[in-house]
Parts: structure tokens; sequence; C-alpha cells
């Protein structure tokens, strides 16, 4: 036998996959989102899921969807975009590459351009249609960072733990 195995899983697959492991650990009952930040030499630098801030208790602030507005998740969750990019204390995150589960909305695109990401690999995008989303991408747009939709190979990818 000679030469590398078959069936390594691609760079891409890879990441997404990493951003996919890291939603999973959100608590957010309605909506796991996962990124993971990557060098353009294919190093990982950051991850980070949907979810509070430092301090901000799991157990007392709220999930909640509806009702009076301080008492919904909307003013405390931080977006595991922006997550990812705080959670970086390694200097700068120029021409780095972004692999998120859902498509960035217009908070997390003004920190990945104000932090130099020039490439975004979003899984899903089924908010497409809401403002924050519009908003975001016309930004994006102005701002020269690409993006694209991750091309699924099909593959599931298992790990027992
Ligand atoms: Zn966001």
């Amino acid at each position: 036998m000679k030469g590398k195995r078959d069936g390594y899983i691609s760079w891409d697959e890879y990441f997404m996959g990493v951003a996919k492991l890291s939603g999973m650990r959100s608590k957010d009952p309605h909506s796991q989102v996962g990124a993971c930040i990557v060098s353009p030499d294919n190093k990982i630098l950051s991850m980070g899921y949907n979810g509070f801030p430092m301090g901000c208790s799991d157990d007392e602030f709220p999930w909640a969807r509806e009702g009076d507005e301080l008492d919904t998740k909307y003013f405390y969750v931080t977006h595991s975009e922006l997550n990812a990019i705080l959670n970086y204390r390694g200097g700068s995150l120029e021409g780095a590459k972004l692999y998120v589960s859902l498509f960035p909305c217009n908070e997390c695109a003004k920190a990945i351009i104000q932090a130099g990401i020039k490439t975004i690999v979003y899984e899903c995008d089924k908010y497409a249609d809401s403002p924050a989303v519009k908003a975001s991408k016309r930004m994006l747009d102005a701002a020269g960072v690409r993006y694209y939709q991750y091309n699924h190979t099909g593959r599931k990818l298992e790990v027992e733990v």
C-alpha cells in the first residue's frame, strides 16, 4: 500500500462541520447557529455560537421570542458571528473567511466588515426576505465582502463522543 487514504474530509466540510458543531453548544431553544473563522491559509482562528454575554446567566436571562421586549432574547443574545469575532484575541482577522450556518444579519455584517473578513460561506439563508438580511447584503456588497452558499456534499459526518 502506498499513497494517502481516500475519503478524508475537504476544507469546506471541515470548517462548516466545525461551525455546526459549535452551534450545538447554543442554549437557545429555537435557533442554534455556529460560526468558524479561518485564516487565508486554512487555519482555524475562532469559533462562536449564539448565546448571552459572559456573566448573563442562561438560566436567568430570557429565551422567549415574544412578549414584553425586555423579556425577549433579542436585546441580550450575541450572534455566533459576532461571538466568533470577539472571541478572537490574536490580533487581526484581515482577509479571513467566515463559515456560518445561517446568513449573517445586518449587525453581524457590520462587525464582519469592520473586522476585515473578506469571505462568508453560509449554509442557510432562510431569512433572505427580511429587512435585516437585505440590509446585510447591501452593506456586504458595498464593502466588497464576497459571500456564497455552502455546497452540501451529502456526506454525513459522525463523531462519537
Ligand atoms: Zn447577527
